[in-house]
């Protein structure tokens, strides 16, 4: 008997590049696209290495935990990195670019996180593309949690490498990633003696060896599944279409932070102005004296598929996150997880309303 995970006949090349081909449209770029073999940290990984060396100024924006990591990849390939840090409950302006530039007019690579899900903020991204291009320094961007909850549009922002993931808005599969290249990132890469090649990183092995020989031969076996998963996620997406996709998260995200609003207990939405408040999730403050990590526990115990968890790392203590992507994207998710936030805050004696946040949840939708 054959199993439908297992006897799959092999992925064929054309087959590969034709979910490439798919991914580059839902991006709407024309540039290349290379699907990776791994979790979107790949990409972002190879694509920093690929890019940077020591010749490389680079200006770090520093939004959320990834950030972070991207600035450590940098100076590990002997990058100058100019850190602009902002408090997690806020977005970076184009301003904030701008003026880095002029203090530091060397900057060549900028690397921004578009949506954090960690810390539910976004950046305003094509008001930044367009400082980064005036400048013409390379533009990085981490799309992971911002592809299928919000525009991204690397071609009309001029993103030289956007990486995206499908296991957050995409409802889709967590082990393969893709990344779409300009001709300006190719070219640097090409020049930088440092790139990794013949490397599981290497980016540059997917442009010599698969694009620049008509995509007819694969460097590796693939990922099957995670590809299989990928098309078929893809499919799911263009059938709903990918505006209303887009629609569902924002109505998710409004209705959580009316709702965690109205609920009230002390909760207070992370990030304090709603435009740069994250449609892929949303995250509350929790009041002082509440351990937020033993609230979401709490309400896991009571629910446990609620689509609910602690801030990560330092955050644990005061922050929740309310992930309502993908199939969670939806005010009955949002309305689960504010009924059993308000039960655990209840029970630690804090006033909640929840009725009113259900009320909320409906009322805010958009
Ligand atoms: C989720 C996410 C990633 C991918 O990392 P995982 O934690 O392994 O899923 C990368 N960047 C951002 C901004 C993300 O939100």
């Amino acid at each position: 008997m054959t199993h439908p995970f297992l006897d799959l006949a092999p992925l064929s090349a054309a087959r590969f590049a034709a979910i490439e081909d798919r991914v580059a449209r839902l991006l709407g770029t024309e540039q290349d696209v290379v699907i990776m073999q791994g979790e979107a940290l790949l990409p972002l990984e190879g694509a920093i290495r690929g890019t940077a060396g020591p010749v490389t100024t680079a200006l770090n924006v520093i939004t959320g935990p990834y950030g972070q990591t991207f600035g450590n990849w940098l100076r590990d390939c002997g990058a100058t990195v100019i850190d602009l840090a902002v408090p997690f409950h806020t977005a970076v302006t184009a301003d904030q670019i701008r003026a880095a530039f002029a203090e530091h007019p060397e900057i060549d690579f900028v690397s921004l996180v578009h949506a954090e899900a960690a810390t539910g903020n976004t950046n305003p991204v094509a008001e930044i593309g367009e400082v980064v291009r005036a400048h013409g320094a390379l533009f990085y961007l981490d799309a992971v949690a911002s592809i299928g909850a919000e525009p991204v549009l690397p071609d009309a922002w001029g993103v030289d490498l956007c990486v995206i993931g499908a296991q957050k808005a995409m409802g889709g599969p967590a082990g393969v990633s893709a990344v779409s290249v300009s001709e300006r990132a190719w070219a640097r890469m090409a020049a930088n003696p440092g790139a990794p090649r013949r490397s599981y990183l290497s980016l540059l092995d997917w442009k010599e060896r698969w694009i620049d020989g008509g995509r007819k031969a694969l460097l590796h076996a693939p990922a099957q599944l995670e590809m299989l998963a990928l098309e078929a996620c893809v499919e799911r997406l263009e059938t709903e279409g990918l505006d209303a996709v887009m629609g569902r998260h924002r109505s998710a995200a409004l209705a959580a932070r009316a709702g965690a609003v109205a609920l009230g207990g002390g909760l207070e939405p992370y990030v304090y102005e709603e435009r740069e408040a994250a449609p892929v999730a949303t995250t509350l403050r929790v009041p002082a004296g509440v351990v937020a990590s033993e609230v979401a526990a709490r309400a896991l115990e009571s629910e446990p598929g609620l689509p609910l968890a602690a801030g990560g790392g330092a955050l644990a203590k005061e922050m929740i996150r309310v992930n309502h992507y993908g199939v969670d994207a939806t005010p009955e998710a949002v309305k689960g997880c504010l009924t059993a936030l308000g039960a655990a805050l209840a029970e630690q004696g804090l006033d909640v309303d929840v009725e009113g946040a259900l009320r909320a949840v409906d009322g805010g939708r958009r």
